[in-house]
């Protein structure tokens, strides 16, 4: 049985009230079943964050992480910085990093490499633009983002990663792919890892991600590749996340 996992992606968003307004509601709303819940903190927040959340059942984590351990890297946060903040999962290359701040498929593997050196599960986010969608290159643009950290870190390092899928053209846009869209890309993204090593495949949880609400959310929970979500702007509002949160079991 695959873990299933609810992660909700605050972006830049929130300020320490709001946050804890969020979390409080979150906390006493937080459906007591087998799903995993995560919440992905701007770094400024994560001492408040690890406060708050440290007796209870939910984990967190931060949206990006540097290739590098520690040194002269203005503005970049370790995955050393993470871990003393107890981060369990940190995002690597979100859309939004790839489009705005230049994340290659390089960089993106070097920092999930970085992660994993520091005891952080990574949840390396893949997807396709409208474009390249619309001229059939789905498979292949997702297949290159995984093949990218597969050959920098070896197939075993997906054993403690999380994949998410997430069609740029479905993030914050109101867009959300049908289940039988995002099955198809699941699905060929868990074969081309059992092509690798079976083992990995069964294990390894495979999120969704894209304007993903509560309404929309029990159709894709119940694709058979589809092991929870990626929540950006509905995981500001605590009723919708939870809700997302309870059809994830
Ligand atoms: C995201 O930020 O990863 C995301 C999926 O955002 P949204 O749910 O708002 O599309």
């Amino acid at each position: 049985m695959r873990k299933r996992l609810v992660a909700g992606n605050w972006k830049m968003n929130g300020s320490r009230e709001s946050i804890e307004s969020l979390l409080s509601s979150i906390l006493a709303g937080v459906p007591a079943n087998e799903t995993e819940v995560l919440v992905l903190s701007p770094f400024p927040y994560l001492g408040q964050v690890a406060e708050q959340l440290k007796s209870s059942r939910i984990q967190w984590g931060a949206q990006n992480v540097s290739d590098q351990d520690a040194g002269a890297y203005t503005g970049e946060v370790s995955g050393a910085m993470l871990r003393d903040f107890q981060c369990s999962h940190v995002l690597v290359g979100h859309s939004e990093r790839r489009a705005l701040y230049a994340d290659t498929d390089e960089l993106v593997a070097a920092k999930f490499v970085a992660a994993q050196r520091h005891g952080i599960t990574p949840v390396l986010c893949v997807g396709e633009t409208q474009q390249e969608r619309e001229q059939g290159e789905t498979l292949a643009v997702v297949e290159r983002q995984l093949m990218a950290v597969v050959n920098k870190a070896g197939i075993e390092a997906l054993g403690s990663a999380v994949l998410a899928y997430e069609p740029v053209w479905a993030i914050g846009t109101g867009l959300t792919a049908s289940p039988e869209q995002a099955q198809e890309v699941h699905s060929a993204l868990r074969a081309k890892i059992a092509a690798l090593d079976t083992q990995i495949a069964q294990s390894i949880s495979i999120l969704y991600g894209g304007s993903v609400k509560a309404a929309s959310a029990p159709s894709l929970f119940s694709c058979e590749d589809i092991d929870g979500g990626l929540i950006g702007g509905a995981s500001l509002d605590p009723a919708e996340f939870l809700a997302i949160c309870s059809v994830a079991d």
